[in-house]
């Protein structure tokens, strides 16, 4: 039997000029239109001018599209159906940076894993995620679709992610091919500005955008998606250094790199490319694979490569990377292995996913604040106001990138506290404000009324489900319209009141950390989320998600991060000086710091116990931590580990998480916790671009979140 390799050189031996380009074409079925469907489109297929089609999905209408090209075209190479599958394909999970809040691993993983099935059994074979941008820019919308700012959580959850959708096994009819996005560095668009440029240095690069990336491509990742951006006047579509030189050369990825959505084409309006032609010459020789719809390959690769512009070699290296995936999932030994009919209606929204959507949904949630322990809530309240239309709202619950995702089946915030309660109890709504607009002041005097007549006011607050997501930059990330008018008319009342954000990006809400005695951060957490929220708010779960972003006090402290630089005048230094590193008329601190989330019960930090003072190249240093549950829950705890290196020759962070693990602590008791760091655990990116590590004092920092740690020191000797 011939392995993948061969059986690729054998086919590619057959393909005409015109045919090898085809496998580099993708087309979004959703921008053709119905005649082109049926009339040219077809002919394409039939003479393989086609190698892939996203955003259509469905047993019955894939094996349609794939039977005319496993039939009708002369070679019978199948086609590729990709789709973003984000965050669930019909059953929908927590917006990525919600699971990320988690810090769950095999939770996260196993999001992705229901989200593959799901997709395959509708006859998808490869999914445009996991996007894996580090973000530390609220403004930027698609900060929702990732893990965050710090790039160990990060790498540790996009490796997660490809397992989840790929398993070990390709050739499982389960699994779906994954695709690591957006490479590189879209997050730090400059100014929060979607699409914007970016401009940084390789250390930055290196140290904070890439390890996304290179953790994806650990993980065996079988594709990547170039970003729109420009990394340091290149974009990345045409970037050699990224594409080439790191991905395919340094990391050895042996997948292929497709394009963002026409930004082929897009180099014409960068400045980079002079018109179409120019553009697929560049991207190509940069070493971009596939091209996403802007049909630059389509009309000018074969030119390209008859006048030598194009070397055979290079478009050859690019078909056989698309090929080998398409033999890796088995599609030439079964072109319809992903379309079975029964195994579609079997799975999809199976009553497995949802109690998983609704478990993970549960985990996502963070407790911001809660004072006088105003939470959980008792189930037989006399009266409860559920106020604020995003509690009513089942489409905003789903977030941005919802796939196939059916907003019918959603529970809503309110559904789920209405299930919830005792049979006695009484639940009033009012919307409070407008989701698309200003509200009118009838509208929050309506509100005001329905609180006063509760016991219990549970007000929900935040972001409709599509202003976060691709094209959604706010300049303004406090609470919308004039949603802070009723919560400020709401905040005055004698009721006691919970608040519920619904928001997929941190948002600048200290009116209501000042104003209201406890605080649940929501998300948008998918086809479970009223039944989630409601487990929380009433104490059937225990919180236990952290902060996997830092949110920022006000917008003129973004873009903002925990592990950031010290400074030659750090604010809080025993000597501050005068002039220190601060704004003038707001504190340096954060609203709620990076790792910050709280639990219905409390936990005591021991002292950082190590046991050697000193480490060397090969050894493991032992830091140990005893964390005991004070209150009277039992409750999940994530232990952090931070380190900093004092001095070395290129600055390093204030704090850098190392480590985290989650444990379950019942009531008074303690449990010790073992973390191992290594030397490796300590390199970090030196000037000419080698991760090393240098001798030196280094501090480890364990505790609940990025602010509140113990600290004891080592040396690397
Ligand atoms: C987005 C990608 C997405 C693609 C296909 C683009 O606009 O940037 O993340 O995968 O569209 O939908």
């Amino acid at each position: 039997m011939l392995t993948i390799d061969q059986r690729v050189e054998v086919l590619l031996k057959q393909m005409s000029l015109e045919e090898k380009i085809g496998q580099l074409n993708q087309y979004n079925w959703k921008a053709i239109d119905e005649r082109t469907r049926s009339g040219s489109l077809l002919n394409e297929i039939r003479e393989g001018k086609v190698g892939s089609f996203f955003n259509v999905s469905g047993t019955e209408q894939l094996a349609a599209i794939q039977k005319i090209a496993v039939e009708q075209s002369r070679l019978k190479v199948p086609l590729l159906f990709a789709h973003d599958i984000i965050h669930g394909y019909k059953t929908i999970f927590p917006v990525p940076l919600a699971e990320a809040a988690t810090w769950d691993l095999d939770l996260i993983e196993k999001s992705a894993r229901i989200a593959a099935i799901e997709a395959s059994a509708a006859g998808l074979h490869w999914t445009f995620a996991p996007m894996v941008d580090i973000a530390r820019d609220p403004r930027w919308g698609r900060i929702m679709e990732g893990a965050g700012e710090d790039p160990y959580l990060g790498s540790l959850i996009a490796a997660a992610r490809v397992r989840g959708f790929q398993c070990s096994d390709l050739s499982r009819p389960d699994t779906i091919l994954a695709c690591a996005k957006h490479f590189a560095a879209y997050g730090a668009a400059e100014a929060g500005r979607e699409y914007n440029t970016t401009d940084m240095s390789l250390l930055r690069l290196w140290e904070v955008y890439l390890p996304p990336f290179k953790a994806a491509v650990d993980a065996g990742v079988a594709t990547v998606m170039n970003s729109f951006n420009e990394l340091n006047g290149i974009p990345s579509s045409a970037n050699k250094y990224l594409v080439t030189d790191v991905l395919k050369n340094k990391w050895e990825f042996d997948g292929f790199v497709i394009s963002d959505y026409k930004a082929f084409f897009e180099l014409i309006a960068h400045g980079y490319a002079e018109d179409r032609a120019h553009a697929a010459d560049l991207a190509i020789n940069a070493g971009s694979d596939m091209d996403m719809q802007s049909g630059v390959f389509t009309d000018h690769l074969a030119g390209l490569v008859t006048s030598g512009r194009v070397k055979q070699e290079r478009l050859d290296d690019a078909v056989r990377r698309v090929l080998k995936a398409k033999f890796a999932l088995g599609l030439f030994d079964d072109p319809y292995r992903y379309c079975d009919p029964d195994r579609e209606k079997k799975l999809i929204l199976h009553p497995d996913h949802i109690k998983f959507a609704r478990e993970i949904a549960a985990k996502s949630i963070v407790l911001l604040k809660n004072d006088n322990k105003t939470l959980p809530l008792k189930k037989d309240v006399k009266t409860i106001a559920v106020i604020g239309a995003l509690a009513d709202s089942k489409i905003d619950m789903l977030g941005s990138w919802h796939a196939e995702g059916d907003s019918d089946v959603v529970v809503t915030i309110l559904e789920g506290i209405k299930a919830k309660v005792a049979p006695g109890t009484t639940v009033l709504f009012a919307p409070g404000y407008q989701l698309h607009g200003v509200a009118g002041a009838d509208q929050i005097d309506y509100a005001v009324e329905t609180a006063e007549r509760a016991d219990l006011v549970i007000l929900t607050v935040g972001e409709n489900g599509d202003m976060t997501g691709e094209c959604t930059s706010r300049a303004d990330i406090g609470l919308p319209y004039n949603q802070d008018d009723l919560a400020a008319e709401i905040a005055k009342l004698n009721v006691p009141t919970v608040v519920l954000l619904a928001n997929g990006r941190p948002l600048t809400v200290k009116n209501l950390r000042d104003s209201f005695p406890a605080i649940l951060e929501t998300w948008f957490l998918g086809t479970q989320a009223g039944n989630a929220v409601a487990d929380v708010l009433f104490g059937d779960v225990n919180p236990s998600g952290k902060l996997p972003v830092t949110f920022p006090l006000a917008l003129g402290q973004v873009p903002i991060c925990y592990n950031h630089k010290n400074t030659g005048r750090p604010l809080h230094a025993k000597d501050t000086p005068v002039h220190a590193s601060m704004y003038s008329d707001i504190p340096n601190d954060p609203l709620y710091p990076f790792g910050f989330g709280l639990s219905y019960t409390t936990f005591e930090y021991s002292d950082v116990r190590l046991n050697k003072t000193a480490i060397k190249n090969g050894e493991s240093l032992r830091v140990s931590v005893t964390v005991k549950n004070t209150g009277r829950l039992a409750g999940d705890e994530i232990v952090q580990v931070y380190i900093r290196d004092l001095v070395a020759s290129v600055t390093r962070p204030v704090k850098e998480l190392k480590r985290f693990c989650k444990i379950r602590i019942e009531p008074g008791q303690s449990r010790n916790v073992e973390f191992f760091l290594t030397a490796s655990d300590l390199a970090f990116c030196d000037q000419d671009l080698n991760f090393k590590t240098e001798p030196g004092r280094f501090v480890v920092f364990v505790g609940p979140n990025s602010r509140d740690l113990k600290q004891a020191s080592f040396g690397l000797e």
